[in-house]
């Protein structure tokens, strides 16, 4: 008989959901709510959002915004600037930045206040390095992968985008000790990822086939495929049930399926997936 296991920690940390039932929570107000950027990387989650009445803004679309509406800040965070802006254009904002994702930003503040340059492991296009980066003032270090092609100054602080993998951290981590004259590093990557990672990585080693459930976008759900794609040979991408339906006699091959989702998928697009399989 086939079996369908999914792994621990599957599915919404702390920081996405605490962010996703505050925006729920706050769509019934009489003031327009906006969220700068896509309250989270998941297509589904912000469709229903939309529904709510509760749309993203980018940048150029701050000259319509009024001091009335609300504006929700999403667990990555922003920039100090960026605050500073959104701020100015509304009175009621929102800041839902993870607590784990401050506590970098804090850090990365002070460092920088004390002289230290600020190394961020993690991929400079993400809006968590975009935001923490903007706290040290936007001279960060981003190094990819724990990649060391740069100089390395004397006096460095380390840290993660939260998302990262734990290898990388210590290949990046070795590397810079071997150069630095001195160094405080903080392994900044959620625990919450850490745990979904390793959890992930056991049932992919002992499955005949994975499927990983969340957004394309989503950096932590890209890792998970990376982690499984390496123990795992049948790997599946999905965003949801419905994409999960083209592989379903591809899959009635495997006896043992695993199946595994990032931080920003939803519970009920879990459910979906397993009760198709
Ligand atoms: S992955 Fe961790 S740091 Fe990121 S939002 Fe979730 S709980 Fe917060």
């Amino acid at each position: 008989m086939r079996e369908i296991i999914l792994a621990d920690h599957a599915g919404f940390c702390f920081g996405v959901s605490r962010a996703v039932a505050k925006a729920f929570d706050v769509s019934g107000s009489e003031k327009r709510v906006l969220t700068f950027g896509e309250l989270i990387h998941n297509r589904d989650v912000v469709r229903s959002l939309e529904n709510q009445n509760i749309h993203a803004i980018s940048d150029e679309d701050f000259g319509e915004v009024t001091k009335q509406d609300t504006i929700l800040i999403r667990s990555h965070g922003v920039s100090k600037e960026k605050l500073g802006e959104l701020k100015e254009l509304s009175d009621h904002v929102i800041n839902l930045t993870c607590p784990y994702v401050t506590n970098i930003q804090k850090k990365v503040h002070d460092y920088h206040e004390l002289g230290y340059r600020i190394i961020i492991l993690g991929d400079a296009g993400h809006p968590e390095v975009i935001g923490i980066n903007g706290w040290c003032e936007n001279t960060a270090i981003i190094s990819k992968a724990g990649i060391v092609d740069f100089p390395v100054p004397a006096k460095i602080c380390v840290v993660s985008q939260t998302t990262e993998k734990q290898a990388n951290w210590e290949r990046l981590i070795a590397r810079l000790a071997a150069s630095a004259k001195e160094m405080v590093a903080f392994n900044t990557i959620c625990s919450a990822t850490e745990e979904r990672q390793k959890a992930t990585k056991e049932l992919a080693a002992r499955v005949d086939a994975m499927v990983v459930i969340g957004g394309k976008h989503s950096s932590n759900t890209t890792k998970l495929f990376e982690i499984c794609s390496a123990l795992c040979a049948s790997t599946y991408f999905v965003e949801n049930a419905a994409e999960l339906k083209c592989f379903v006699e591809e899959l009635k091959s495997f006896e043992k399926i695993g199946i595994t989702a990032g931080a920003s998928t939803p519970d009920w697009i879990i459910k979906e997936a397993m009760q198709l399989l």
